[in-house]
């Protein structure tokens, strides 16, 4: 069997014999595409990064299939890229040197369901999470959009806040994670446990540093949740109306999220639900809580176009209101023009809404917005995701200037390395992990732009350039 990717020289069928009893799949269609994410939502990575494939793929069912699988990798120093769902969108999941992908989606039991907290299997999908916790009285802290088909382990290595966020804020802030357990790439792989401050070390390093076997995570306790869809003249007074459902002592939404009207063109399935031509406020609030809800749209001059139970939701075929927020949005744009992307713009005072209004009035068509509301320290804060209508690199850099112009952080979205801004940003503690956890530097390397710089240092040195 020869390389699919064309990078590695290993005998591949006998390695795939060398796995069993691990389910592999080898038709180089299906590694093809496995070796995907959504990292084409940027043209830029699309460009990088569609003829990059894996050679095979393992599919383990349990921690000792997972172990056999690594124990090879170490031996035969194959590159190794851990895939749950496929959904990030920086090419987090794409085996850039070729190799070995294992996918987690077999390793898929919910463990423990306790007060505040679940215990699953890294290749749980959040969705079975949240059914499972449903009968108990709990539900997932905070998701993802992509729940349906994304692993709760890829939430914790590749994600960072979703549906939830708005009430609890993101992973990383104490009490969201409690503990990880993750696996070496060794000559005899080892399961090292992680709680506290120390989850920082592997949250959000893109399976570079191990492979995430188990989480424990915080859970809520769950509501009865109101869909709510509200449409409002200008994007101003969504925008304000957002920012005091966000803040309000009177309610606890899990969701605020307000959409350009322009973007709301681009949602077919809403036609005739919401009104055309309207900014856009979607959110999900306690039953309990809709009369304060109505109050603020009404106070913002918006109106409840929609206010629906789960079995209402589903009685009319509407998709989730999560579907119309966070990168679903810019989903369902590309779903009709493939010339959109997006990009991640941090809003440096959510109270500024005159600040917003200006910088929109420069972005004219180029770029539509679309804010989140989210928790972070505590405080009610504002990302963008905006729609840009891409034409090329140099442009989207002209673009991301207008943003640093007027003061808005940019947090490009269209480069696959875990640095994102560059050396400044490496976090020499995952890297240090690195090198303890896998020595030979197997796990999916090349997405780290600061691993070349440290790999022959001990992890001693490296943990010390984190403090420099
Ligand atoms: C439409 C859309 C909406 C999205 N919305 C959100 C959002 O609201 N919030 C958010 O944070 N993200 C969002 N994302 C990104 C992504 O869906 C989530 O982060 C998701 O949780 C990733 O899970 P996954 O199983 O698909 O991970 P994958 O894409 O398979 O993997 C992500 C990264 O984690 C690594 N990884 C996976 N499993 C493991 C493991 N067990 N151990 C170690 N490393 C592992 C992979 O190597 C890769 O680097 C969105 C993406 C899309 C396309």
């Amino acid at each position: 069997m020869t390389s699919i990717s064309g990078k590695t020289t290993i005998d591949w069928a006998a390695f795939a014999k060398q796995l069993a009893p691990v389910e592999v799949i080898d038709e180089p269609v299906l590694v093809k595409k496995r070796s995907r994410d959504f990292f084409w939502y940027s043209p830029i990575l699309n460009e990088d990064l569609k003829r990059c494939f894996g050679d095979l793929v393992a599919v383990p069912k349990s921690r000792e299939e997972l172990r056999h699988c690594l124990k090879l990798a170490y031996e035969a120093e194959v590159p190794v890229v851990v895939r749950g769902g496929g959904t990030g969108n920086y090419g987090q999941s794409v085996p850039v040197d070729g190799g070995l992908i294992i996918e987690t989606t077999a390793m898929a039991n919910v463990l423990e369901i306790g007060e505040g907290f679940v215990r699953a299997e890294a290749g749980a999908l959040m969705v079975d999470v949240n059914a499972a916790l449903k009968d108990h009285g709990w539900e997932m802290a905070m998701f993802p959009s992509t729940q349906d088909i994304a692993t709760i382990g890829g939430f914790i290595a590749g994600g960072s806040m979703g549906i939830g966020s708005l009430a609890t804020g993101a992973l990383r802030e104490p009490g969201n994670m409690l503990e990880l357990k993750v696996m070496s790439a060794e000559a005899e792989p080892r399961e090292i446990t992680f709680s506290g401050e120390d989850i920082m070390r592997v949250h959000h390093a893109w399976g570079l540093n191990g492979v995430i076997t188990e989480v424990k995570l915080r859970t809520v306790p769950t509501r009865n949740w109101i869909a709510c869809m509200a449409t409002f003249d200008t994007y101003s007074s969504a925008y304000r109306a957002g920012l005091a459902i966000a803040n309000s002592d009177e309610m606890a939404p899990k969701l605020a999220s307000v959409v350009d009207a322009r973007i709301c063109a681009y949602f077919p399935r809403l036609k005739g639900h919401v009104r055309d031509d309207h900014a856009l406020l979607v959110a999900l609030v306690p039953a309990e809580d809709m009369q304060h809800f109505r109050g603020v749209i009404s106070d913002h001059k918006g109106q409840v176009d929609q206010a629906l139970t789960d079995a209402e939701r589903k009685a009319l075929g509407l998709p989730h209101v999560f579907e119309f927020c966070y990168n679903h949005t810019t989903l369902q744009v590309l779903k009709s023009d493939r010339s959109a992307t997006y990009q991640q713009i941090g809003v440096p005072d959510v109270d500024d809404v005159a600040a917003i209004e200006r910088l929109r009035d420069e972005l004219g068509e180029v770029a539509w917005t679309h804010h989140e509301f989210a928790r972070l320290d505590g405080k009610v804060i504002a990302i963008d995701l905006p729609i840009i209508w891409f034409k090329s690199p140099e442009q989207l850099e002209e673009i991301n200037e207008i943003y640093r112009r007027h003061g808005f952080a940019v947090y490009d979205a269209h480069t696959s390395k875990v640095e994102r801004g560059g050396l400044q940003n490496a976090d020499y503690k995952h890297l240090a992990w690195k090198k303890r956890l896998d020595p030979k530097g197997l796990l999916n390397s090349s997405k780290s732009a600061a691993w070349d710089l440290v790999k022959d240092l001990t992890p001693e040195d490296i943990d010390a350039k984190a403090v420099q």
